[in-house]
C-alpha cells in the first residue's frame, strides 16, 4: 500500500517525483526514496526514513539532475522501517533500481537461491529479491530488461506494482502490476506513473489503468506499449480523468481529516445527486435498473469489507434485514477469504472499500465469484480494482479521501447502503409506499442535519482536553448505534492511540463493566429511538460504578442530562439514519483528542490509507 511515482520526459524529474510522493504520502510513510538517472548518466538513489520532508532534506546537497526517475513512499511489510529497507532498491551492479508496492510471497526461496549464486543483499525486504532476480537472469541469459522482467515475474508469487529503471537505457521505464494498482499518465513527450492518478493530474488527464498481469513499456519518443507477462500486446485503453485539484488540497483546514469531516454534507449531496429525484421521494440506482432481476432474487446478502467499511456493512445488515427482509451476513474479508464459506448463486455479495483496492476484499470477491454469487461493489475511487472486478455497483462519490482515518467515506457508504435498501424494499413490497417516501425524504434532509451536527465542533474542541489522560475508553450503543460505537472507538484508537472498545450497551454487563471506574470515559450514543429507555438503564449502570458518561442525545432530551457528565445534542432523524449524524461528533471527538495529544492526525503511526497488501 505504498505510493509509487515515476516520470520520464524532458522536464526535471525530481520536483515532479517529490510532489507526487507528497500527494501519495497517505498510502504509507515509513520511508521515502527516489532513484534518478542524472544528466551525467549516474543512477542516484536517495532515501530517508519517515516522511517525504526527511527525504527532501536529505537530498538538499545531492545531485538531483535528470529527467527520468522513480520514487516511493513505503508501508513496510518485510523489514523494519529504515533507510536501509526504504525503496528504491539497487541491483548488485547498481545498474538497476526498483520500487515496489505489495508482497513477494516466495521471496525467501528466491533469495536463498540467489545467495547460493553469490548475490549479496543489502536489505531485509522482499522487494530487493525481485530486482536482484531481474539482474541475475538478465546477465545469465543475456536478456533485455523487458525480457528479464518477464522471466522474473513468472517466478514470483505475490502481489506487486513495480517500476524499474536501468542506467544503461535512460529512455525507458518498465512497470508492471498484479493486484496492486498502477496508472500511467500520457503527456506530450513525457510519461508519468502513479499508484493512483493524483500525482499525474497536474500534467495530463490522459491515463491508462494497468490491468492485472500487465507490463507497461514506457519509452521516450515512442507510444506506450502494454503487454501481458507472456509478451502478448494489449490494446491501449486510454481514459480521461477528471479530478478537481482543490479536492486533494487542505483548503484552509489544519488537517485533511477535519476538512473531510466538514465536507460530509456536501459529499452526501453528491452521493445522492441524480439518484434521488428533486421531489425527494424516489431513489433510482443504475445498478438496480441494469441488474434488477439478479438483485431482487437474492436469497441472502453477504457483505465483505474491512475496517471502517465493515462497520458500514454492519449498519447495512440492519437495513437489509429490517427494511427488505433479506437475511444478511457481514464478514471481515480477510477471514471470509480463508475459511471456505458457504456461498451460492442465490447470494448477492456486497464488497465495500473506499479505495477499491483493499487486497483482502478483492480476494473475497474472487472467491464469491467462483461460487457463482452476484457481486456488487460500493467504492469511492473511480476506476479502481474492485469496481472492475464486480458485476455492478454504486460509487459513493464523496471525492478523494486523504485523511487516513476514514470519515466521509463511512457516511457515503452508509448512504449508498440506505439507498440500495430502500430500492430493494420498495420493489419487494416489504415497506409501504408511504414509509418508502417518508424515508427517502428524510435521507435528503441528512446533509442539512449534518450541518447542524457540525456545530458541535467548538463544544467538542473544549471537551477534548478532559479525555487526553485516558488510557482506555468505552463506546456504547444499541441497534443502529452499535456499529457506530465500534466506529467511534476505532477512530479514537487510530489517531490518538488511546485504547478504546465499542460494545453493544447491554453486553457491557457481561464483561466490560468490570473495567469501569472514575478513570474510564464512557461515550454513549443515546439518541431517541426504540431502545432509548434501555440505553438510559445502561447509562445508570455505568454511573453506579463511578463511570464518567458523555452522551450523544437527541435535541429536546431532558432525561439524560440528569445522569451524564457531558451531553452533546444532535438533530433528530429516523433511527436507521442516526449513524449518518451521530458519526460526526464521534469523528470530531477522536480528531480533537488526537490534536490535543499532539498526534499526527492525517498520518497515524503504522497505518496506511489503502491496504493493498493482505
Ligand atoms: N513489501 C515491500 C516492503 O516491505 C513493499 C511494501 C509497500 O507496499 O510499501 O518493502
Amino acid at each position: 500500500m505504498c505510493g509509487i511515482v515515476g516520470y520520464i520526459g524532458t522536464k526535471k524529474a525530481y520536483p515532479i517525483l517529490i510532489k507526487g510522493l507528497q500527494r501519495l504520502e497517505y498510502r504509507g510513510y515509513d520511508s521515502a526514496g527516489v532513484a534518478m538517472i542524472s544528466d551525467s548518466g549516474d543512477l542516484n538513489v536517495y532515501k530517508a526514513k519517515g516522511k517525504v520532508d526527511n527525504l527532501t532534506e536529505f537530498c538538499s546537497d545531492k545531485d538531483i539532475s535528470g529527467s527520468v526517475g522513480i520514487a516511493h513512499t513505503r508501508w513496510a511489510t518485510h523489514g523494519e522501517p529504515s533507510a536501509r529497507n526504504a525503496h528504491p532498491h539497487y541491483s548488485s551492479t547498481h545498474n538497476l533500481a526498483i520500487i515496489h508496492n505489495g508482497i513477494i510471497e516466495n521471496y525467501a526461496t528466491i533469495k536463498a537461491k540467489l545467495q547460493t549464486k553469490g548475490v549479496e543483499f543489502k536489505s531485509d525486504t522482499d522487494t530487493e529479491v525481485l530486482v536482484q532476480l531481474v539482474e541475475y537472469v538478465m546477465v545469465k541469459k543475456n536478456l533485455t530488461l523487458l525480457e528479464a522482467v518477464q522471466v522474473a515475474l513468472h517466478q514470483v508469487i505475490g502481489a506487486y506494482a513495480i517500476a524499474i529503471v536501468d542506467k544503461r537505457d535512460p529512455r525507458q521505464i518498465i512497470a508492471a502490476r498484479k493486484q496492486s494498482p498502477l496508472v500511467v499518465g500520457i503527456g506530450e513527450d513525457e510519461f508519468f506513473l502513479g499508484s493512483d492518478a493524483s500525482p499525474i493530474i497536474d500534467y495530463t488527464d490522459k491515463v491508462v489503468y494497468l490491468e492485472d498481469g500487465n507490463i507497461a513499456v514506457i519509452r521516450l519518443g515512442e507510444e506506450l506499449r502494454v503487454m501481458s507477462i507472456l509478451g502478448e500486446e494489449q490494446e491501449l485503453n486510454v481514459k480521461t480523468v477528471d479530478i478537481d485539484l482543490g479536492q486533494i488540497e487542505k483548503g484552509g483546514y489544519n488537517h485533511f481529516m477535519l476538512k473531510e469531516i466538514f465536507e460530509q454534507p456536501e459529499c452526501l449531496k453528491n452521493c445522492m445527486r441524480g439518484r434521488i429525484n428533486v421531489e425527494g421521494n424516489h431513489v433510482t440506482l443504475s445498478a438496480m435498473i441494469d441488474y434488477r432481476q439478479q438483485l431482487l432474487s437474492a436469497k441472502r446478502i453477504v457483505i465483505v469489507a474491512c475496517g471502517t467499511s465493515w462497520h458500514a456493512g454492519l449498519i447495512g445488515k440492519q437495513l437489509f434485514e429490517s427494511l427488505c427482509r433479506i437475511p444478511c451476513e457481514v464478514e471481515y474479508a480477510s477471514e471470509f477469504r480463508y475459511r471456505n464459506p458457504v456461498v451460492t448463486k442465490d447470494d448477492v455479495v456486497i464488497a465495500i472499500s473506499q479505495s477499491g483496492e483493499t487486497a483482502d476484499t478483492l480476494a473475497a470477491i474472487q472467491l464469491a465469484k467462483e461460487q457463482g454469487a452476484f457481486i456488487y461493489g460500493i467504492c469511492n475511487a473511480i476506476g479502481s480494482s474492485i469496481p472492475r472486478a464486480t458485476d455492478t455497483g454504486t460509487y459513493i462519490h464523496v471525492g478523494p479521501e486523504i485523511g487516513v482515518a476514514s470519515t466521509k467515506a463511512f457516511t457515503g457508504q452508509v448512504t449508498v447502503l440506505s439507498m440500495l435498501a430502500l430500492c430493494l424494499a420498495s420493489e419487494r413490497g416489504t415497506i409501504s409506499e408511504e414509509q418508502y417516501k417518508e424515508m427517502v425524504k428524510e435521507l435528503t434532509l441528512i446533509p442539512e442535519k449534518q450541518e447542524q451536527a457540525l456545530k458541535t465542533n467548538e463544544q467538542i474542541e473544549r471537551l477534548a482536553p478532559i479525555f487526553t489522560y485516558a488510557k482506555n475508553c468505552l463506546y456504547l450503543g444499541r441497534g443502529y448505534n452499535y456499529p457506530l460505537a465500534l466506529e467511534g472507538a476505532l477512530k479514537l484508537k487510530e489517531i490518538s492511540y488511546i485504547h478504546a472498545e465499542g460494545y453493544p450497551a447491554a453486553e457491557m454487563k457481561h464483561g466490560p463493566i468490570a473495567l469501569i471506574d472514575s478513570e474510564m470515559p464512557v461515550f454513549v450514543i443515546a439518541t431517541r429511538d426504540r431502545l432509548y429507555e434501555k440505553v438510559i438503564s445502561n447509562i445508570q449502570e455505568v454511573r453506579a460504578r463511578g463511570g464518567r458518561v458523555t452522551a450523544l442525545v437527541t435535541e429536546g432530551d431532558t432525561q439524560i442530562q440528569k445522569f451524564a457528565d457531558h451531553i452533546i445534542t444532535l438533530p433528530d432523524t429516523l433511527e436507521c439514519f442516526q449513524p449518518l449524524i451521530a458519526s460526526i461528533p464521534l469523528q470530531l471527538l477522536a480528531y480533537h483528542i488526537a490534536v490535543c495529544k499532539g498526534k499526527d492526525v492525517d498520518r497515524p503511526r503504522n497505518l496506511a490509507k489503502s491496504v493493498t497488501v493482505e
